[in-house]
């Protein structure tokens, strides 16, 4: 078997979907501790720690109890790689979030056991629907009272649509936790309430009928699981493999993230369930990873990851072949042909280069604004990867700047920070200063704190009077002219010189479309 096949059917590259607070960050931590990517628990917190104090714009993360950027984690376990996107669980990042998921093959779901689904469970639940990316279900916090697994179970399966095959089940919760029983190996693992930050497990291999079931958990919880697993065992399907990767069953994991208790199940159910790097489609065909030319696409861009770099970082999932370094890649948007000299892989604490990588990894290319979101490399074919999604801006707000003499630095970390696809600027043609567009409120004290901080200029946005933005396009260049010349105050550029039509609301956007029945209006900058 060729190399390229060998590695990438190690690799496990997913994400965890939570709503805030569900425990997704606590539960990151306890898996790169299994990874031994990090020595103990606190680690992830500290690393966050650390960037506050070198970046400002990251106290809005932990005042609000918000995860602001996605980033990757690269860790092993029992032979296998994984790759874990973060993607931050706050509303107003979602557009963030929804290109993360265009890059992982399967998805871990967390929920609090007290609150089963919750919005933004849901929704990102969708995005993953969309395309048909199988999700693994972890019930967090059994450790406390939460709500009747079987209740939680029912939930999922109407809340969401899909069929739930239990693989652990819960012995007791809360103060009663016990254990949880996998019902796939029929075995018991141990909950030692003492052993939080350890990840040794303790498991007793003993099936329902076996009396040391009830030495192991006492009596009247032995008996209450065997009760739980006979309905369990009656009312939803077995795990089905081709089910679960059509993304129309979900198993389901209990435990605690924080008591590091049904971790490990967890992490074995990814490792041997999920998915190693699928094909991917592109506009003319469908890449299949083991080919053996290289191709990937950009799914993210970040500024200043090190603010005294200034470096801008493109995060590109491989999707096929066996990238080696300094390889030559065709950068299929522009034609040209780019060196990758210095990619990185990302560690749960550190960057290493990239020599090589396959299928499934992510690497960050340093660049300097060639590559953006959406972008497809590969070996020379001319291809694009599709489903990356644009994102309309819905809230617009005129940038405010306190001193003057640092339009031109603005206009660089407007231009920067719009980079990473979060917030896109417009330049008004009647020479009023920027307008700014994002998908929420929230973004603006994003944008104004990382400016101060990574820019050192004071900022601020306004209401512009502006609701709504439209890119406009004619086919008749006369048209467009006669347009523009009727909407003056309402015309501006994006960065590539795009023109864009700013809304000062609904019915004046209604009356523009009336009246030039010739010009398109479209939401994004892609033309439909
Ligand atoms: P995130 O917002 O989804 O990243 O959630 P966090 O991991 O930050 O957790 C939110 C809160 O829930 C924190 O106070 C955690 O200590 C707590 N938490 C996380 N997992 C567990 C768990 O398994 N049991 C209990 N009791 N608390 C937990």
């Amino acid at each position: 078997m060729s190399t390229l096949i060998q590695e990438l059917a190690l690799r496990r590259t997913f994400a965890i979907i939570s709503h805030p607070d569900a425990g997704k960050t606590t539960l990151t931590e306890k898996l790169l501790m299994f990874g031994g990517a990090i020595q103990m628990a606190g680690a992830v917190r500290a690393r966050g720690e650390q960037r506050r104090t070198r970046s400002d714009w990251m106290a809005i993360e932990k005042e609000r109890g918000i995860s602001v950027s996605a980033s990757v984690m690269s860790f092993e376990h029992e032979g296998l790689s994984y790759n874990l996107l973060d993607t931050p669980g706050h509303e107003d990042f979602s557009e963030d979030t929804y290109r993360t998921l265009t890059a992982v093959d399967s998805a871990v779901m967390v929920l609090d056991a007290a609150k089963g689904i919750e919005t933004q469970t849901l929704k990102l639940f969708e995005v993953c629907r969309l395309r048909d990316v199988p999700i693994v279900t972890f019930v967090n916090k059994v450790d406390r009272e939460g709500r009747d697994p079987l209740d939680l179970l029912d939930e999922i399966e109407k809340t969401l649509a899909l069929d739930v095959a239990p693989v652990t089940w819960p012995i007791g919760m809360g103060r009663d936790l016990k254990g949880v029983y996998d019902l796939l190996r029929d075995r018991v693992i141990l909950f030692d309430p003492g052993r939080g930050d350890h990840i040794a497990e303790i498991a007793v291999d003993a099936n329902l009928d076996d009396p040391r079931l009830d030495e192991a958990v006492g009596k009247a919880a032995a008996d209450k699981l065997r009760d739980d697993v006979e309905l369990v065992r009656g009312g939803y399907p077995e795990f089905d493999l081709e089910s679960f990767l059509a993304g129309h069953l979900t198993p389901v994991f209990f435990g605690s993230a924080l008591k590091t208790f049904g971790v490990a199940e967890l992490l074995k159910g990814v490792g041997r369930l999920a998915p190693a790097p699928l094909a991917r489609k592109a506009d003319s065909r469908t890449v299949e990873p083991a080919e053996d030319k290289v191709s990937g696409f950009v799914f993210k861009i970040q500024a200043n990851m090190d603010p005294n770099h200034r470096d801008r970082i493109a995060f590109f999932r491989i999707c096929s072949g066996q990238f080696k370094r300094g390889m030559k890649l065709k950068h299929v948007r522009s034609g040209k042909v780019m060196a990758v000299y210095n990619p990185v892989f990302f560690l749960a604490q550190s960057r290493e280069l990239a020599e090589e990588a396959f299928p499934g990894d992510i690497m960050g290319i340093p660049n300097h604004g060639q590559l953006r979101i959406g972008d497809t490399m590969t070996e020379g074919e001319d291809i694009n990867f599709l489903g990356i999604p644009t994102f309309a801006p819905e809230v617009l707000r005129r940038v405010r700047l306190d001193d003057p003499m640092k339009a031109k630095q603005l206009k660089k970390a407007l231009d920067d920070l719009a980079e990473e696809g979060v917030s896109q600027v417009f330049k008004p043609l009647d020479g009023s200063t920027w307008i700014v567009g994002v998908v929420g409120t929230l973004q603006f004290d994003v944008l104004t704190t990382r400016i101060a901080a990574e820019y050192n200029i004071k900022a601020g946005f306004e209401d512009g009077g502006f609701v709504t933005a439209r890119w406009v396009f004619a086919d008749e260049p006369a048209e467009m002219e006669r347009f523009m010349a009727a909407n003056k105050s309402n015309m501006a550029q994006d960065r590539d010189g795009g023109l864009v039509y700013l809304a000062r609301n609904s019915w004046q956007l209604g009356r523009a479309g009336q009246d030039f029945p010739k010009v398109r209006f479209t939401a994004t900058r892609e033309q439909h």
